[in-house]
């Protein structure tokens, strides 16, 4: 049997796929990421890359060592002779906030804007909308612990999906306090779940002496069962007099500006340099996936990972739930465009030719060239499948002239236009 992609897994195929749908077309992929480049350039977000694969204990502080993601999910690479302790990047602000510090990033004008995306691995188990190897839009903020920084973060999570044309989405707003807000909430947490210890999951019995708030985040039933039963209060109620003011100012500038939220006290993110401001945008028919993204403010994260103590905030949505999203709400997505013109050789002594014209037209326009000769029918059907406007055919008599017959594909108008005058033709006649 020929060998299958790892699963949970998926190949982005071109347009014209046999097996294409949304969420792995490339050009989707790629509206998705063009969009929200538009988007964040235009709030003065930079470009930045980072590897795909970090130090494992860069991931281990950066995300988390009681999360599952690190305890459970973490992808290990081994080459050859060696094992360098390194593993596939979760997620992408551990690797960002460590390259802002590496790389003396402060220098820049703060607060740093940052956007990159690309694929993140996680060992989960596979279904609709939840893959191994998927891909988030990423965006940072690095340097400022203004609430207007996490408003205008908010602000632009939601005008990237605005702008992809998604109507169904929600933020669900919360803040998870500073950390002696936090400190107050767990050992709150950790009186009210004590007496229950026994019944909670394995994992939950190990969170209520490592972190008590990741018990909120259980994905155990049994586990959410005695949450509903104890009537938890929210971290919300356990918020400072610092947090509380932070909390209401960046809702006023949201309330101010028009952007629709809803204030979700069930909002966890219980590392301990996460704070304050804490969001999720969902989509109401994506099924029991529903988060598109999430994002938080980390202001302990820099000094956590070694660094300065620097503020800062960012977000991050999966690409391939809002392809799904997409789909649900029958949003079109634009399709990459075929050739401006389709140039064929009708003997095989003019393919040079065919494709000598074909590269003096690509300083300005998609061009392409048949690579063997071909009678004119079969010529017009190539373009045609290619998606060509025009499609124009070399013989002996254009040869001779120094001419091209070209027709438009779609009026079905044909001229003899001479090679020179070519891209003149081809951007004044449409
Ligand atoms: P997180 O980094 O866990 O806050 O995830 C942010 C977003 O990335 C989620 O809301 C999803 O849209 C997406 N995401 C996270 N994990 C996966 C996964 N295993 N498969 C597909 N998308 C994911």
């Amino acid at each position: 049997m020929a060998l299958q992609r790892p699963k949970g897994t998926q190949d982005h195929l071109p347009d014209g796929s046999p097996k294409l749908s949304s969420e792995i077309s490339s050009s989707a992929f790629r509206h998705v990421t063009q969009t929200a480049r538009t988007v964040l350039e235009r709030a003065g977000a930079s470009f930045i890359a980072t590897p795909i694969f970090e130090e494992s204990e860069l991931v281990t502080r950066g995300v988390g060592g009681s999360t599952d993601i690190v305890r459970k999910e973490m992808f290990k690479v081994f080459y050859a002779g060696d094992h360098g302790g390194f593993v596939m990047r979760p997620e992408g602000t551990a690797g960002i906030v460590r390259a802002y510090i590496q790389n003396g990033l402060k220098q820049l004008p703060a607060p740093l804007k940052l956007w990159t995306h690309g694929p993140m691995f996680r060992a989960e188990n596979v279904q609709k909308g939840r893959l191994r190897q998927f891909h988030q839009v990423d965006y940072e903020v690095i340097g400022s612990a203004d609430a207007l920084v996490d408003a205008e973060a908010i602000w632009l999570m939601v005008e990237v999906v605005r702008e992809l044309g998604l109507s169904g989405v929600q933020v669900k707003l919360g803040s998870i306090g500073d950390p002696s807000d936090r400190e107050t909430y767990n050992a709150y947490l950790k009186e009210l779940f004590t007496p229950h210890a026994e019944r909670l999951s394995d994992d939950s019995k190990d969170r209520l002496t490592r972190n008590p708030m990741r018990i909120l985040d259980s994905k155990s039933a049994t586990d959410q069962g005695i949450i509903a039963e104890l009537n938890v209060r929210p971290m919300l109620d356990f918020l400072g007099e610092e947090a509380a003011a932070h909390f209401a100012q960046v809702r006023a500038y949201l309330d101010a500006w028009g952007v629709a939220y809803e204030v979700d006290p069930s909002i966890v993110r219980g590392l301990d340099y996460y704070r304050r401001t804490a969001w999720e945008l969902h989509h109401q028919n994506i099924g029991a996936k529903s988060a598109l993204g999430g994002g938080g403010r980390y202001d302990g994260l820099a000094a956590e990972l070694g660094g300065p103590d620097t503020p800062g905030i960012g977000w991050a949505f999966g690409i391939e739930r809002i392809l799904i999203a997409l789909e649900a709400e029958g949003i079109q997505i634009p399709t990459s465009a075929g050739p401006v013109i389709y140039i064929a050789a009708l003997d095989a002594e003019y393919v040079p030719l065919a494709a000598k014209a074909a590269l003096s037209l690509r300083a300005s326009m998609r061009a392409e060239f048949g690579y063997k000769h071909q009678k004119p029918g079969n010529a017009f059907r190539e373009g045609e499948r290619r998606g060509a406007t025009y499609t124009a055919l070399i013989g002996s008599d254009e040869a001779a002239t120094g001419t091209l017959a070209v027709k438009h594909l779609g009026t079905g108008e044909q001229s003899a236009v001479k090679l020179e005058e070519l891209a003149e033709f081809l951007t004044t006649d449409s």
